[in-house]
């Protein structure tokens, strides 16, 4: 008799470990527990099947004769796990449409329930008010929408889920309202990388309320909802989706006396394995280690999900495999726009007490110039100060943003640097990229950096800067708008006007872009002017205005003089 394995759970982590285990072991009893009417669904496309972009039987990856007949796996889908007897190694599961229980004896159990959407205590039930979690969620609304001929969508909640609905509502023909309790969409980033979102989704018709929190649900007279905020606004819809995050569902392995830590999810070894040995969990409902701060954290998200589901598997055959922590690699598309990231956000450094990196904004085109079509790429690179080490990275536009993330996600995952990017050898046609892709330039820029052939400026303190702003573009640029109290030498100028500029002050210089501010500064800087370039150009400040905020980071710490000797010799 092979081992018996039980599976809470049968979607991305579940359906991942259930698929493993049976590549690995011919002889185990593999019975997959889901609660649901549906196992292995793609639910990350669900908001694209309530667009009406994607048919649900599209959404079901796998079905459960599948299951049976190819992986050998049984599959009892409305059946839910309700409790675990640790000291018999029993699993109690209910039937929910008889009610029945029974009891199931395992040798390894694999808890992927997930997470549940966060639904707030004002967020009461009433007609019109979704969460959107599972297929018979997406369903339910699609069905709402069409039967209703809803024409007016509040989302409250500007996360990935939240945007991706507001796309998907547009696209089903109604108005939307999106409303953020925070000052900007995507909360979880920096907020100046977000503005091209918030344009983009203003410039498609949404009406974006920043900084407004809901603080109730109530009906309107014609039984519509309507979500109410703490400061007397009322937004009323045919439709409310709440897009509020979402928390591990941990009900199950709290009952039964696992190891819940602080941010609420289950705690699991690199193994996947709970503080039962006979017990793993993975996806959604665990914490993992962060690839870069190394705290604990929560990733729900689909590749992480499936890879644990893997480990786990790998685990329990005896394998020694280890699931490395998340970096937390995320995209997504708004009207054409998409956003993506690895890595920390400065935020997220900060709030880990890591003070001693830097940031580089880049704005490149996706491919050459000349080439038809080419469009810009907002993208920022955070890296250690000390060594080079690349901490994280964000990235808005048209086209080419997934490429450039992925590459970068890879080099992370590698441990690498700023000056591997700066030598990557990465494809180039006129049409695909440029001879100095997006990656190669965010590398230099950082590189000069850290050797100390560019001494960068901070926007963000360019409120309080007591330097002398030089602005080196051109005439006409300069004359469609520029910085207050910018002096303007264009760069081709510089050279015969280096007597016009001070020596006893700071020189802050910038340009478009900035790359014409750091060929100033490298002018000004061997001419022995104290000279910084400001990064990413006057678009940056653009985006960080557009953000409605310019926040101070912690003053850098000073750099010892052995860094930059290590830099000049290597
Ligand atoms: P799930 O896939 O949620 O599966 C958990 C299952 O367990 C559920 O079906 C649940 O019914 C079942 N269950 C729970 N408790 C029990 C019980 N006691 N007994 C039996 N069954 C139980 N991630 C990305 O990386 N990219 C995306 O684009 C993306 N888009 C998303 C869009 C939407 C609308 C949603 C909802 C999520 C999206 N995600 C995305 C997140 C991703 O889907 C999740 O991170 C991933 O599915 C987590 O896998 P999991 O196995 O932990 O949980």
């Amino acid at each position: 008799m092979g081992r018996r394995v039980l599976i809470v759970g049968g979607v991305a982590g579940g359906a991942a470990c259930a698929a493993r285990l049976r590549r690995l072991d011919e002889s185990a009893s593999i019975i997959l527990l889901e609660r649901g009417p549906h196992v292995s669904y793609a639910n990350c496309g669900l908001p694209y099947y309530i667009g009406g972009l994607v048919e649900e039987q599209r959404l079901l990856v796998v079905r459960p004769e599948l299951w049976r007949r190819q992986f050998h796996v049984e599959v009892r889908t409305e059946h839910e796990a309700v409790a675990v007897d640790r000291a018999r190694r029993r699993l109690r599961v209910r039937e929910l449409c008889s009610g029945r229980e029974y009891e199931e004896a395992y040798d390894a159990l694999v808890l992927a329930p997930g997470a549940a959407p966060v639904r707030p205590a004002w967020a009461i039930p009433l007609p019109g008010v979704f969460t959107l979690r599972t297929m018979a969620d997406s369903i339910a609304l699609r069905a709402w929408i069409l039967s209703r001929r809803a024409r007016r969508a509040v989302v409250i909640g500007a996360g990935y889920i939240g945007l991706e609905m507001v796309e998907n509502l547009v696209r089903c023909g109604l108005e939307v309202t999106l409303l953020e309790k925070e000052a900007q969409v995507l909360p979880a980033w920096d907020p100046e990388m977000t503005a091209p979102l918030l344009d983009e989704l203003r410039r498609r018709g949404v009406e974006v309320c920043l900084e407004t929190c809901v603080s109730g649900l109530e009906p309107t007279t014609d039984g519509r909802p309507c979500a109410r905020t703490a400061c007397g606004r009322s937004f009323d819809g045919d439709v409310i989706l709440l897009a509020l995050g979402v928390k591990p569902e941990v009900k199950l392995a709290r009952e039964a006396g696992l190891e819940i830590v602080e941010l609420g999810g289950i705690r699991v070894d690199e193994q996947m394995r709970t503080s039962d040995p006979h017990i793993w969990a993975v996806g959604d409902a665990v914490e993992v280690r962060d690839w870069v701060t190394g705290r604990w954290r929560l990733a729900a998200l689909a590749g992480p999900a499936a890879r644990q589901g893997r480990v786990a598997a790998d685990a329990i055959c005896g394998r020694p495999s280890r699931y490395r922590g998340s970096q937390a690699t995320t995209i997504c598309g708004v009207f054409g726009l998409t956003a993506a990231a690895t890595g920390a956000t400065e935020r997220e450094l900060r709030a880990a007490g890591i003070g001693d990196y830097e940031a580089i904004y880049v704005h490149p085109l996706h491919h050459a110039g000349y080439y038809p079509g080419a469009k810009r790429i907002h993208m920022k690179l955070i890296f250690s100060r000390r060594d080079g080490l690349i901490l994280g990275a964000q990235a808005v536009g048209q086209e080419g943003v997934d490429k450039r993330m992925d590459v970068i996600a890879m080099a992370m995952a590698k441990r690498a640097t700023v000056f591997d990017l700066e030598e990557a050898e990465l494809c180039y046609a006129p049409q695909y990229g440029s001879a100095r892709d997006a990656v190669n330039l965010a590398g230099m820029v950082a590189a000069n950096i850290l050797r100390r052939d560019l001494e960068p400026a901070s926007w963000q303190r360019l409120p309080a800067a007591e330097a002398l702003l030089l602005d080196v573009r051109d005439e006409a640029e300069f004359l469609q708008g520029h910085l207050e109290n910018a002096v303007h030498i264009p760069l081709a100028e510089l050279r015969g006007r280096l007597h016009e500029l001070p020596r006893d002050r700071e020189i802050w210089v910038h340009c478009a872009l900035g790359q014409r501010s750091y060929y100033a500064a490298r002018i000004l800087s061997q001419n022995g002017f104290r000279a910084r370039s400001l990064p990413g150009g006057l678009l940056t400040w653009t985006l960080m205005r557009q953000a409605g905020r310019t926040p101070l980071p912690p003053e850098p710490p000073s750099r010892p003089e052995s860094d930059h000797r290590d830099w000049a010799e290597s």
